[in-house]
This record gives structure tokens, sequence and C-alpha cells, in this order.
């Protein structure tokens, strides 16, 4: 029989948990509709269930076709100055779920950019990110990548010699931020500030991760398609564990992947429910 183990500090991190919290307090409340501005977390699971509850999710072109009994949730990445601005002229009612740690960053990065030119270590359109470019009116570069920094210094749109401060979108990997951070440093010279501005949360899970990873035979990671977060995580406890899959949902496990184990530890990413994580574990003896 497989033992099988829930990574205890897997689930919604709390910037996830208090949006949804929110969300669910305003339904049950019965005071007109509520609207995600994006999706209110990465997995296509929960978003099921609180659509259930009457949540629906809207992107910035469905914000036209809104009226004045409508509320829109501004998730916990957050967003830019002109989606406020947007929405006030619109006359439709706001809850605001940024994250506090998002938004911190977000005023870091706004001051920051009045001094420096600013860099973001960040998925290229992420929402959370095209929050914080906002902030610097459209002037930070986002690099998700060593080699896409090389070609700004390359293209002329960095200079060496400039000063330069680099942050990075919460979710991304520490190791992955060092190794920009070195690059950068290498070619912008001495004037570079780098910032921590990776989530703790997301940062002390890559330290449990590693070693839940080491101690299991098999790794099932759940989590959402659309998680950044979620891809970062999954690579991460591959690199440890290469007997590690990624699913979507307990209907994805296949039974070939438990051959020979006797034990298998289920994880997941921030945006991942513990009721998901619970189900999956569930599941696994039974194959
Ligand atoms: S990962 Fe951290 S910063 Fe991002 S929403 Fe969750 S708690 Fe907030």
């Amino acid at each position: 029989m497989i033992s099988v183990e829930i990574e205890p500090h897997s689930g919604f991190c709390g910037g996830v948990i208090r949006a949804i919290t929110t969300a669910e307090d305003f339904l049950s409340k019965g005071d007109g509709r509520l609207w995600s501005l994006g999706a209110i977390v990465h997995n296509e699971e929960e978003l099921a269930r609180l659509g259930q509850k009457g949540l629906g999710t809207i992107d910035h072109d469905g914000l036209s076709g809104l009226g004045g009994s409508d509320t829109v949730l501004i998730r916990a990445h957050g967003e830019p100055p002109q989606t406020y601005a947007r929405l006030q002229e619109a006359g439709l009612r706001i809850i605001d779920c940024t994250c506090p740690v998002v938004l911190k960053l977000q005023r870091e990065v706004k001051e920051a950019a009045e001094r420096s030119r600013v860099v973001i270590f960040g998925k290229i359109g992420h929402p959370e990110v095209l929050g914080l470019v906002g902030q610097t009116g459209g002037r930070a570069l986002v690099a998700e990548t060593p080699e896409q920094l090389r070609e700004a210094f390359a293209g002329g749109v960095l200079g060496t010699g400039e000063p330069v401060e680099l942050f990075s979108q919460t979710t991304m990997s520490p190791e992955g931020y060092r190794e920009l951070a070195e690059v950068l440093r290498r070619l912008a010279g001495p004037d570079v500030v780098v910032h921590q501005s990776i989530c703790a949360q997301v940062a002390s899970r890559h330290k449990e991760l590693a070693e839940f990873a080491r101690t299991h035979d098999v790794i099932i990671f759940v989590s959402g398609a659309s998680s950044s977060n979620g891809k970062v995580l999954f690579e991460w406890c591959r690199s440890i564990n290469p007997r590690s899959h990624r699913i979507a949902s307990h209907a994805d496990l296949q039974p070939s992947w438990f051959l020979g184990a006797t034990s298998a530890g289920v994880c997941g990413a921030t945006s991942t429910p513990k009721w998901l994580l619970d189900l999956v574990a569930r599941r696994i003896p039974e194959l």
C-alpha cells in the first residue's frame, strides 16, 4: 500500500485567501453582481466553485458592458493606475483585493522609477507585471531571462553606467532572480540596486518543496495550466525528483506513475485549493 502525504505548506497563499474570502463575503450579501477583473485565482476547479456562487470573470474589454449595479473585484495581482481611473470614470463600484505585499511592491517600483531605470524580472504580460509597469508610466523593462537582458543592452534599450533598480515579480524563482541579478550587474556596472521582492511565502516554499520532493518516490504537483507560480514550482520539484508529474485535477492521475513506489507526495502552487489537494491524495491509493 502506497503512503500519501500532502505537503503541509501547499495551498493558497495569504493574498489569494484574502481575495476569495472577500468575494465570498460579498456574494453572500446578494448586493448585485460581482465581477473579477481577470481570473481571481489561476485554478479552473476553484473558478468553477466560485462561479457557482455567482462570481463572474471579466476582461478589460468587457468592462464597457457593465452598469451601476455591478461591482468589480481587483484580484491579488493588482492593476495599473489607468484601470482604477477607468473604473471610476465608468462609475463602477470597486473591491480592491490587491495583495498588501504587491501594493508595497507597486509603491517601491513607483518611487524607484523617479530616480532610476527600473528592470523587472517577471513574466512578460503577467497581470502583476502589467500592474508594476503601470507604476513607471510604461518605462520599466521586463526581462524573463538573462538572454532578454543581454538583448536589451545590445539593442541600446539599457545603457552601461545608467542607474538601474531591479525588482522581481513576487512569484518568480529565487534562483532565477539571483542569476538575472548577476548578469545585470555585469552588464550595467556598479550602479545597480537589487531589491528583494520575491514574496516570502513563495521563497520559503522553494526550500520546503525541495525537502519534500527529495523524500518521496513520486511527486504529484497540482495546479491550473495558467498558473505562473505553478509552472515555476513544478519545474523546481522536477529538478529535484524526476518522478514529478503536474496535473490539474484528480482525473489526470495515471496508475503507471506509481509503479514500484512506496510513497507519494502531493503538493501545489499558491493558487491550488486545499480541497483539491485532499481529493488528489484520497484518489492515489484507489488507482
Ligand atoms: S504570492 Fe505572495 S505576494 Fe503574491 S498574492 Fe500570494 S501572498 Fe501576495
